[in-house]
């Protein structure tokens, strides 16, 4: 990396004042060896994003920044959930840095992988994603539900990067076409690989929270899930088609065996009449409610109104720039 590249690391922080001073240590020593060995410019930060802390947590940032030239801060008004956070961070980033990185507070992401991610965007990769090489140090509970949770993912049609959380490097250029991104529902780790450009990942150790507790619970999680699913995938919405296909097909199977059976003069009076009914009226239902889906999921993906292109490179521009 050319020694004026500025790097902005964008730290999102919720009632985090127990982790935060350690935190600022460790990355303070982080940045100076960077910067001292000229892989980032000294106009690096990292910068802080107060996401409606309960805590002490702004006032340890304001002092932070006053005290250290390597720090700052943005404080939202209120609390808005880590994906939120980070986004702000990013946005505001972007316009400063040549190259950012996002990772959380709690010191959980192995700052040491900074630097491999440094070396992969000096190969020309736009997006660097850390994936944890192994969950040891995860609870049972935490390693098997986020587990379960990327395979879900991947059989719901999302396409993630498998353990990869929020710890990511991301361009200039990168950001700036995110910013595109207009959605509200937000699912970082699914949008990201949207945009597109090359990319790589670095793996790293996860390590133990290093102090206070995790701010996602079991409840935050299932929603964090279920938004991932419903922001992404519309496949939720052809299982009902596929359903709704075969229930016809099984009704209008149905309603020949009931026709048969009365024929042959097996029925009782009125029963046919009532089973052909049930059967016909589900699977039509089913069926309809199927195609209304599918509409109901175009108008979906209208509304999100996600980029239909992004272009990385277009040689007229740069000849006339030469
Ligand atoms: N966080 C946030 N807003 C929230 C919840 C969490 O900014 O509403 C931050 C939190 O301070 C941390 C990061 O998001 O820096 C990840 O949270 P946490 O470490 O508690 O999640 P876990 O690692 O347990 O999944
Ligand atoms: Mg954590």
């Amino acid at each position: 990396m050319r020694k004026d590249n500025i790097l902005y690391v964008v730290v999102p922080c919720y009632n985090e004042e127990e982790v935060l001073k350690e935190t600022t240590k460790r990355l303070k020593v982080k940045l100076e060896e960077l910067v001292a060995c000229k892989k980032i410019s000294s106009k690096s930060k990292v910068m802080y994003v107060n996401d409606g802390s309960r805590d002490r947590t702004w006032e340890l940032i304001e002092e932070i920044s006053k005290e250290e030239e390597f720090f700052t801060g943005i404080c939202l008004s209120r609390n808005r959930g880590h994906q939120n956070a980070l986004l702000a961070g990013l946005m505001i980033a972007k316009s400063k840095a040549d190259v950012v990185i996002s990772m959380d507070a709690d010191l959980q992401d192995d700052i040491n992988a900074i630097d491999c991610m440094l070396d992969k965007y000096n190969d020309g990769c736009d997006i660097v994603y850390g994936v944890r090489s192994s969950r040891k140090k995860d609870s049972w509970f935490k390693k098997t539900t986020a587990q379960g949770f990327y395979k879900f993912m991947r059989i719901m049609g999302v396409d993630i990067v498998y353990n990869h959380a929020d710890y990511r490097l991301t361009s200039k250029r990168v950001l700036e076409n995110f910013a595109d991104f207009k959605e509200v529902n937000l699912f970082l780790r699914g949008m990201f690989p949207l945009v597109g450009y090359r990319s790589d990942v670095v793996y790293y150790e996860r390590n133990e929270r290093f102090a206070g507790t995790s701010k996602y619970p079991l409840k935050k999680m299932l929603n964090f899930a279920w938004d991932g699913i419903t922001s992404f995938s519309i496949k939720p919405i052809r299982f009902v088609l596929t359903f709704g296909i075969l229930l016809f097909v099984i009704s209008v199977i149905m309603t020949i065996y009931c026709i048969i059976v009365k024929l042959l003069g097996h029925a009782v009076a009125g029963w046919t009449f009532l089973a052909c009914s049930i059967w016909m009226l589900s699977g039509i239902q089913m069926l309809s409610l199927g195609i209304i889906g599918e509409y109901v999921g175009k108008v979906y993906s209208e509304t999100k109104a996600r980029p239909r292109y992004i272009i990385s490179r277009n040689l007229e521009e740069e000849n006339s720039r030469k």
